[in-house]
């Protein structure tokens, strides 16, 4: 808005445009429309950010996080024509963050490729209080969500970004929103089986641990109970679940010991071998000892469930 306000008053011809994230509450679109910005929308073969999650069944977290890319770089890419002329002028300050305090007064986003695209951050050097100060002397259209305590109006409820005090904020004035998108990341937990990954329970994770990492090395008993609960085994069963690394020595992708997460590979080896045993293998692994082909292990895996076998 204060970009927007500058450059009108300087005289200078342009347009101010909004990416439409999806995640944006109806106060901050409605401000959008009532000062003629112009929209841009995401690619609408995958839709908004609920059919994006639900589709593709990404949770976003602080270290993996789609919607920056998804929902403004690339519709903005996508929207203007490649062999324009193009200069941005982004409100970016550089105080907002550390990534941001390195931006110069002129950038270009890698997206751009080769396009003849720049872009210019005029108020990058703007404190907080400067912005405050300014809005408040040019009379400038404050977006209601600054009066009702949050500190940043973008994107809401479900980036991984905003501190904690935010979703109190969150709760008290937008509970539809604040509830249906716990409710998408409870019913992903169950489905995923996030008690193995996590070592937490649903409320721990909808409350707290699904910004990202790994919430505790070891399941409390509470973890484990509500595990046993929700998939009808018997609790002594229910934790031999937790924590098995593949016995083989096989490690992951970083070089560490393989720890096996699907409930599918951990039942497999109960299953073959028995609920007593204490040593596991890998999917690779069994497969190798079975002479099985990757098509004959999805057969046996769903004949197992397909027979009531509660392990799987
Ligand atoms: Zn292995």
């Amino acid at each position: 808005m204060v970009v927007h306000h500058l450059v009108k008053k300087a005289g200078v011809s342009c347009e101010t445009y909004f990416n439409v994230t999806t995640l944006d509450v109806a106060e901050s679109n409605q401000m959008a429309k009532r000062n003629g910005f112009k929209h841009i929308y995401p690619d609408p073969q995958h839709g908004g950010f609920y059919k994006y999650v639900h589709d593709s069944g990404i949770i976003p977290t602080r270290f993996a996080r789609f919607c920056c890319t998804y929902f403004k770089e690339k519709p903005t890419v996508d929207y203007f024509p490649a062999d324009d002329k193009l200069l941005f002028l982004f409100g970016i300050r550089n105080e907002e963050s550390s990534q941001r305090s390195n931006y110069d007064d002129v950038t270009k986003n890698p997206m751009w490729g080769d396009r003849d695209w720049i872009s210019v951050l005029p108020i990058r050097k703007w404190t907080e209080l400067d912005i405050w100060l300014y809005i408040l002397s040019e009379g400038i259209e404050v977006n209601p969500k600054y009066k009702y305590g949050y500190t940043r109006v973008g994107c809401g409820i479900a980036c991984p970004y905003y501190t904690k005090y935010t979703w109190v904020l969150d709760k008290f004035w937008y509970p539809y929103l604040y509830n249906r998108w716990r409710d998408i990341l409870k019913q992903d937990f169950i489905e995923k089986n996030k008690w193995l990954i996590m070592n937490c329970t649903i409320d721990e994770y909808i409350m707290k641990a699904w910004t990202g990492g790994v919430y505790r090395k070891e399941p409390t008993d509470e973890v484990v109970q509500e595990y046993a609960k929700y998939t009808g085994l018997d609790e002594d069963v229910a934790k031999k679940y937790f924590n098995r690394y593949c016995e083989n020595g096989c490690l992951n992708t970083r070089g560490q010991p393989l720890k096996l997460k699907d409930k599918n590979i951990l039942a497999m080896n109960m299953k073959m071998f028995g609920r007593d045993i204490q040593k596991f293998k890998c999917k690779k692994c069994l497969i190798k000892e079975f002479g099985w082909s990757k098509e004959q292990w999805d057969q046996q895996v769903q004949s197992f469930k397909e027979q009531g076998c509660k392990l799987f």
